[in-house]
């Protein structure tokens, strides 16, 4: 399956979840099991070799694309979580959104020192759920070798906040 047949698996949803926000839903490629498959390939693909100890998923399309991920890579899933999800002791980060801020969590043994961690997510957009979960990455000492996305929004430039992250691996570009 090529990126254009992909593509036509996203559904386009203006004005979601507030006015002026083109929603990228991915639910439908998820109903698909050949295009789920041909998803995960994709994104995974550039990383094959890349000896990745952990895939970590962002809440919650990242986990869903992240499972499939991680079994192409022979990898660990790792999941990453708005706080107050996670049952066991975390790692924390707090990050600015465009009004006040978040925090997200990683239990503490996901990611031991030492690994090779990928970071996940279906789609980034500025940038700050990803480079969160870098810092989650590195704090608990992991090496991270790259991030990996099946939609970039190509206007928000959220890459820059992921300076230092070599590949950061985007499937479909809008
Ligand atoms: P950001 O931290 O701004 O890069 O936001 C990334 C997170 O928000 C991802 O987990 C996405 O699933 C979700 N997200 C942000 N913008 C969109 C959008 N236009 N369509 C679908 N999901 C989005």
């Amino acid at each position: 399956m090529n990126t254009d047949q992909l593509r036509s698996f996203v559904r386009d949803i203006p004005d979601f979840p507030k006015e002026g926000i083109m929603f990228r839903d991915v639910t439908p490629l998820f109903l698909e099991p050949d295009a789920l498959r041909a998803a995960a390939a994709a994104v995974a693909a550039p990383f094959r070799d890349a000896g990745v100890d952990r895939v970590l998923g962002i809440e919650a399309r990242g986990f869903l694309l992240g499972a499939p991920v991680a079994l192409e890579l022979g990898a660990g899933l790792g999941l990453v979580r708005k706080q107050g999800k996670l049952p066991y002791h975390t790692h924390q980060v707090s990050y600015d959104l465009e009004y006040g801020s978040d925090t997200v969590e990683m239990h503490i043994d996901t990611v031991e020192p030492g690994h090779r961690v990928l970071i996940l997510d279906d789609l980034i957009a500025t940038g700050g759920t990803a480079a969160a979960a870098v810092q989650l990455a590195r704090e608990a000492g992991g090496e991270v070798v790259g991030a990996a996305f099946l939609i970039e929004l190509s206007d928000l430039g959220g890459a820059k906040l992921l300076d230092g992250i070599d590949p950061i691996h985007c499937v479909l570009r809008y």
